[in-house]
């Protein structure tokens, strides 16, 4: 089966695939169709719901609300990144930006380089869990960007991508629903870890319609060094 990337499709993101890309987005495609089979990557499989829901939602976080205002290469970690959602799109979208994808499951990580190594995407992996790679004086404090998408509650999300960000990044959390006790738990949890909300971003997929929310975080002062705490706490304790 083969994706159709309709010309509208890119124009709303404001980012038009050169044939090369098209062909890694087809790869990106089938590898997973095939992975599938021995891993649990996805149950979305079906072409043009893979296209909205996968590449366009990964893309849609980033293209166009920061892009315009990017002028140098930037660094970017996909924290619970399963399949390579987001980052795997970001990763073929911006060349020449400096991708990390971060799972705590080997077997998904060992997939991802394959499949980057496939494509010749320059992107750096790693096997582990947010809460000890946020305590690794090689990752904290090292990325422009943190994305998180279908990975845990919110302050969950605020604990494992605001520590591995530098003074002023963007963590960008990819929601469906967002409600206003979950912006008040954010607001809070976000404060103890050195970052502000600066923006909810409410929009819906192209095609069917599905509500959706980036919500991003800016980081505005250093993370205090118990965060991100030991595994597992922040999910069983979250801020
Ligand atoms: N972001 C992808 C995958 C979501 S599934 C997408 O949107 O399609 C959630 C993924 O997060 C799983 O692959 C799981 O292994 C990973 N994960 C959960 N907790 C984690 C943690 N603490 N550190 C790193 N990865 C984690």
């Amino acid at each position: 089966m083969a994706l159709v990337l309709e010309s509208d499709w890119s124009q709303a993101l404001g980012w038009t695939p050169s044939i090369q890309q098209q062909q890694q987005l087809q790869q990106i495609y089938q590898a997973i169709l095939q992975g599938n089979q021995q891993l649990n990557l996805t149950r979305i499989t079906e072409p043009s719901e893979f296209l909205e829901k996968h590449l366009w939602d990964s893309l849609r976080g980033v293209f166009p609300p920061l892009s315009a205002s990017v002028t140098q290469p930037l660094s970017l970690i996909d924290v619970g990144t399963g399949a390579g959602f987001p980052g795997l799109p970001l990763a073929l979208a911006c060349p020449d930006w400096r991708v990390t994808l971060l799972d705590s499951t080997r077997k998904k990580v060992a997939f991802l380089e394959a499949l980057a190594a496939e494509l010749n995407l320059p992107v750096q992996s790693i096997a582990g869990r947010a809460e000890q790679v946020g305590q690794m004086a090689k990752y904290r404090a090292s990325f422009d960007i943190a994305t998180i998408r279908a990975v845990a509650a919110p302050a969950i999300c605020a604990e494992y991508t605001l520590p591995l960000l530098k003074l002023g990044g963007t963590a960008i959390l990819y929601r469906g629903q967002w409600q206003a006790e979950e912006h008040q738990a954010l607001e809070s949890a976000a404060g103890q870890l050195g970052g502000v909300i600066e923006r909810v971003d409410a929009f819906a997929t192209p095609q069917s319609q599905s509500v959706r929310h980036c919500v991003y975080l800016k980081k505005v002062q250093s993370t205090p060094p118990e965060f991100p705490r030991l595994a597992g706490i922040p999910s069983q304790k979250p801020l």
